[in-house]
């Protein structure tokens, strides 16, 4: 963490104040730009959070969600709210590439601009950085964030169900990534009231019957198990997203299944979508580092175990360059 008093020195003053996370967010991207939402409005600032893309209809019971700017639906009234900013706080990412096409405005801005992240390799735009890549999410930062600065009285309910959700979502339910502060904030958010079952009900049991037979598809028909490589494949060509109109976060969580295999140590979902766009999900085990794989290879980053990334090749060739290059990735 850069010198606190720095950062102390603008949160202070109350002023326009812009929060940012990346294209298509998830639950750690609005729960942390909404728990500072929360906590900046409430100390007198004046508090726009703002999106790229739109978000999963699942975030719906997140306090405050009305509030946020998606910048693909709004682009004139956004763009004018940016450039009033005298403070920016970049939630969530660390390159810019992530918030395009907010980037240009972000990077030409006067504002103070402010990372709270927990990605590798941040790129150096900002002003101070709160960047630690062993939290578990930007959660778990802005929370300590405003621990230190305000203290824990300070947090809302409102607050802490954001809060909680992007600890939630970024540890896979306190499967991965945790720490010892994750259980130890996660029990200062119970403590504050937050209804964990719900939340739990809202983000896991809220399936349609279709996205159910995505998956059954994806599970039989487009999955491909390469034992001597410990590693898997899921596939879905531009006519699975037609077939079965699959949307954004239609495919949330797919890439984990092949984990659930033994002996799989690295996991790709690789889709031809809509768009003709192909992106690559990515997912290891232990010391496999597929950010690094993500970051060679296919123009994009992550976290060690968790990463993603493009192809401007064909399906195929993608899926084969894949399997070209992880075994250089196998620990
Ligand atoms: P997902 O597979 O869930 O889309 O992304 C997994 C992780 O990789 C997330 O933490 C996300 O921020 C990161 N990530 C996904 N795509 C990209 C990308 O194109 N560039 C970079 N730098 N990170 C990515
Ligand atoms: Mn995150």
């Amino acid at each position: 963490m850069d010198d606190i008093t720095e950062l102390q020195n603008k949160w202070s003053t109350p002023t326009n104040v812009v929060l940012i996370s990346h294209r298509n967010p998830d639950g750690d991207a609005l729960g942390s730009c909404l728990a500072l939402y929360h906590f900046l409005q409430s100390h007198g600032h004046n508090c726009t959070p703002i999106v790229p893309s739109e978000y999963p209809s699942v975030f719906s019971y997140l306090p405050g969600i009305e509030r946020v700017g998606v910048y693909d639906n709004n682009r004139a009234e956004l763009k004018s709210k940016i450039k009033a900013a005298e403070l920016i706080f970049c939630l969530d990412f660390n390159s810019l590439d992530r918030i395009d096409p907010l980037a240009s405005m972000i990077q030409s801005s006067k504002a103070y601009k402010v990372v709270v992240d927990h990605h590798l390799d941040p790129e150096p735009f900002a002003d101070w950085y709160f960047s630690d890549t062993a939290a578990s999410s930007t959660c778990e930062l802005v929370f300590r964030l405003i621990e230190r600065i305000s203290g824990v009285q300070d947090i809302t309910l409102d607050m802490a169900t954001c809060l909680f959700t992007g600890i939630l979502t970024d540890t896979g339910s306190f499967k991965y990534a945790t720490n010892p502060e994750v259980y130890r904030i996660a029990s200062e958010l119970k403590g504050i009231g937050v209804d964990d079952y719900s939340i739990n009900d809202y983000i896991f049991n809220s399936w349609t019957h279709r996205q159910m037979q995505i998956l059954g598809h994806s599970l039989r028909d487009r999955m491909e198990i390469i034992p001597e490589l410990s590693c898997g494949i899921i596939a879905l060509t531009q006519e699975d997203y037609r077939t079965y109109q699959i949307g954004r976060g239609d495919t949330e969580g797919l890439v984990n299944y092949i984990l659930m295999i033994r002996g799989m140590k690295v996991a790709a979902f690789i889709r031809h979508m809509t768009s003709g766009e192909i992106r690559l999900s990515l997912r290891s085990k232990g010391d496999i580092s597929v950010q690094a794989l993500a970051r060679e290879h296919f123009g994009g980053g992550g976290h060690k175990n968790a990463a993603g990334g493009s192809s401007s090749e064909s399906l195929s060739e993608t899926i084969e360059k894949f399997k070209k290059v992880v075994k250089f990735y196998l620990a």
